[in-house]
């Protein structure tokens, strides 16, 4: 009797569950962000996040969870229901640089599940308008002049705009004095203000304003150049030859998500994706979008998977670690 009223309560359960992911949405999706609004990583989840909500017909809402190098935002994602209703926007930095920095009370691996691989950009070297170098070689003597003067503003420890610098540093052996923000939005207003006086920002957050004359642009941290700023050369060009960071982003969902959420949340990725007017927006901030043979899950998962693997060492090595 026992056996038979538990296995009734399983199969009651089965059954809400199906309904529950045939009605799936049924109220608004939470994407979390792990930086300041207006940075590049919301402008980012914004676009998607628009498109997705035609396909998924409830709106997409972005929560800004900043601090930790968007590690906070990650823990939380990673522990909220696995109902659909909580998803986790990050990149490079939030979902492999934290990984070999923060001692994470989650697994960025095992904790969360992907759904797609979504663009990448490069980052660009910038400065205040007020730096007398005209070009990288002579950014980087005007850097050595100035050791341990020039301030670097940064998304916060471990971001990529951390990890470019660090990079910079050892490569040219100039001393930067970071400045770490909540997210590379407010970083680049201060840097528009003269209040600091680098960046290496994500393509994505500078173009609008390398064009509209407002930051300086150094070079492009990829084998190309970008086609949105075809101006701006190319660490290879510039005197910095193969410091290559692609800041590629992904969506994933908390573990345990069931299937048939997860497909509906993909299937709205891939809309968002395909639509001529959100590959345009991405186009105007330097946005590779992957091939359509990338945009899976198991595409996210093998990117993410080989960056790990290439990075935390790099990391570990240059000795970036917060206790
Ligand atoms: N993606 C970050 C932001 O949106 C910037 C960074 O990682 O450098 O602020």
């Amino acid at each position: 009797m026992k056996l038979f009223i538990a296995a009734a309560c399983l199969a009651t359960l089965a059954g809400l569950t199906g309904a529950a992911a045939q009605s799936y949405p049924s109220r608004p999706i939470t994407i979390i962000v792990p930086f300041a609004a207006g940075g590049p990583s919301d402008a980012i989840a914004r676009i998607l996040g628009e498109r997705m909500r035609a396909a998924l017909g409830q709106p997409l809402l972005v929560e800004n969870v900043v601090g930790a190098g968007g590690s906070t935002a990650v823990g939380r994602a990673a522990r909220a229901a696995p109902d659909g209703y909580t998803i986790s926007f990050g990149h490079l930095g939030t979902h492999v640089f934290n990984g070999a920095i923060y001692p994470l009370q989650y697994d960025l691996l095992a904790d969360l599940d992907p759904l797609i691989l979504l663009p990448s950009n490069p980052m660009v070297v910038v400065s205040k308008t007020a730096i007398p170098a005209t070009d990288l070689k002579g950014l980087i003597e005007w850097a050595k002049a100035n050791s341990d003067k020039v301030t670097a503003g940064t998304a916060g420890v471990g971001a990529a705009s951390h990890i470019g610098g660090l990079y910079f540093e050892q490569r040219t052996g100039a001393k930067l004095r970071f400045i770490p923000y909540r997210g590379g939005g407010p970083a680049l207003q201060d840097l528009m203000a003269g209040q600091i006086d680098i960046m290496f920002d994500q393509a994505a957050n500078s173009i609008p304003q390398i064009q509209a004359g407002k930051i300086k642009a150094f070079a492009v941290t990829a084998k190309q150049r970008l086609k949105a700023m075809p101006d701006i050369p190319t660490v290879d060009e510039a005197g910095l030859p193969g410091l290559y960071i692609a800041v590629w982003h992904g969506l994933w969902a908390p573990k345990g998500t069931p299937k048939d959420v997860t497909a509906k949340l993909s299937a709205a990725i891939l809309e968002a994706l395909a639509d001529p007017e959100v590959r345009e927006k991405f186009a105007a901030l330097g946005q590779d979008i992957p091939e359509p043979a990338q945009q899976t899950a198991a595409a996210l998962r093998a990117h993410h998977e080989a960056e790990i693997k290439l990075w935390w060492p790099m990391i570990k090595a240059a000795g970036i670690k917060i206790e």
